[in-house]
């Protein structure tokens, strides 16, 4: 087997998380090689918009020039409709002045602007590539199967960049759970709405909502999150038209008219997806193989562009052997922030009960005396920094101390039985 030459960091997995972490390690003078598993990246409906405080992370690694490459469009306003009327028109600057404005994208054209930038950084690339991975004598050894012939390759350390279903964290051990799934995702690429570009828009239905976020071009990501069973209602040759028309009543009258279709629909479950062990010896996991966020609360891409921040300056600082422990912990420390936020919100905005009519009315009376809602009210546009995650702040989230009697739906978190590790062999 021909040897390539060994690098520092071996990256298996060329999503958006793999190739950042390649293009600022090889800026910070690091040599790296990312392994991808496709030979072109297509649509696999995946996040297109960015959290304004992923945009700052995005701004802060200096990767913002491959979003404006592939004509990212800029969204500073967020609309919100009830009954196809706009309850809220909210501009992010006015909230938090000083933040970035939400970031709408193609997410493929963005995987292939950064593998290029991952090459012309100087990283070792491969794809369509696949590898065998084993730990000796100290190195990572990997094989990789790459064309029509296997290269062997040296790494002081491993990052598994593979996705939810990460087979890379295997090699230490470490597996995917999956918190209940409290209602399904579905997304699709559309193009002739007729709406304002510059905004996000999110409308209500019954039992859930609509989600559209254009990127440029007459591209819309339309998203629908709901509690029916996909393969009952969205199947069939007429699938697409019914998904279509499940999003249309959220919206003004209209705003569907002209609607079709530009992309492949796919439905997920709505859950997050926790890695039982962030970190194995001289290994971690980023992005989605360290836990993928709740869909339905969109911060994918903001949380990965948050490892790749902490662990390039981890790597830079700290004595390599001591990385994967602080990793994981930092890594689980803001994760768990928006896993509990996300089951915090679910019965708020998809339930359609007495008790989740109840649970939303007193939660307007606990905000009436704390507005921020313990700082999540700036989640989405300042990330997870400390918002407290405990049965206090559970109880204070929801106005349980603002009544006799509180309304108390159980969510998720309450469901989980499995607990995550984050010891390292
Ligand atoms: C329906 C849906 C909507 C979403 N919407 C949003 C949103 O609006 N905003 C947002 O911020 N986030 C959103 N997300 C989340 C976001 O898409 C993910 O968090 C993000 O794509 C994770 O990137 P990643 O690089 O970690 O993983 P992935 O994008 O999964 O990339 C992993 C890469 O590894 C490769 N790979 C896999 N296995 C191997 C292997 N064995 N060997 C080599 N290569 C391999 C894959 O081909 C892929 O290229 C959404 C997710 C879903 C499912």
């Amino acid at each position: 087997m021909t040897m390539v030459p060994a690098i520092d960091i071996a990256i298996v997995g060329g999503g958006v998380a793999g190739t950042s972490l390649a293009i600022v390690l090889q800026r910070a003078g690091l040599s790296t090689a990312v392994i991808e598993r496709e030979a072109t990246f297509r649509d696999r409906v995946r996040g297109e918009a960015c959290h304004p405080w992923g945009v700052q992370e995005l701004h802060d690694l200096g990767l913002t020039p491959f979003i404006n490459e592939i004509g990212g469009l800029e969204l500073p306003n967020w609309t919100r409709y009830r009954d196809r009327e706009v309850e809220l028109e909210f501009a992010w600057s006015d909230a938090f002045p000083g933040a970035y404005p939400e970031i709408g994208f193609s997410h493929p054209a963005l995987q292939e602007a950064l593998w290029q930038g991952a090459a012309d950084a100087g990283a070792q690339i491969y794809r369509p590539a696949t590898a065998t991975i084993s730990h000796e004598y100290g190195a990572w050894t990997l094989q990789i199967h790459h064309a029509e012939r296997d290269l062997g390759l040296k790494a002081r350390f491993l990052v598994a960049a593979d996705g939810k279903t990460s087979a890379t964290r295997r090699v230490w051990n470490s597996r995917g759970i999956t918190d209940p799934v409290h209602h399904w995702f579905g997304g699709m690429l559309a193009q002739g709405i007729d709406l304002p570009q510059d905004s996000s828009h999110q409308g209500y239905h019954d039992a859930g909502f609509s989600m559209l976020f254009p990127q440029g071009n007459d591209s819309w990501r339309v998203y629908y999150v709901g509690p029916d069973d996909p393969t009952q209602r969205f199947s069939g040759p007429e699938r697409v038209q019914t998904f279509l028309a499940a999003c249309e009543p959220c919206f003004p009258e209209g705003a569907f008219t002209s609607a079709t279709v530009k992309g492949p629909l796919a439905f997920f479950p709505n859950a997050h997806v926790s890695a039982s062990r962030i970190a194995g010896e001289m290994a971690v996991a980023i992005g989605d193989a360290a836990g993928a966020p709740d869909p339905s609360q969109g911060h994918g891409m903001s949380l990965l562009w948050r490892d790749v921040r902490v662990l390039r300056d981890l790597l830079l600082t700290e004595e390599w052997g001591s990385v994967p422990a602080i990793f994981a912990m930092k890594r689980r420390e803001y994760e768990t922030i928006l896993r509990t936020h996300a089951a915090w919100v679910a019965p708020l905005t998809t339930e359609t009960s007495p008790e989740a009519f109840a649970l939303q009315s007193q939660v307007e009376l606990a905000r009436e005396d704390d507005p921020t809602a313990l700082g999540y009210t700036a989640i989405f546009a300042l990330g997870p920094d400390s918002q407290p995650t405990d049965d206090d702040a559970r109880s204070r989230f929801f106005g349980e101390h603002k009544t006799e009697n509180p309304v108390r739906i159980v969510t998720p978190l309450d469901k989980i039985v499995e607990t995550v590790h984050d010891c390292h062999n």
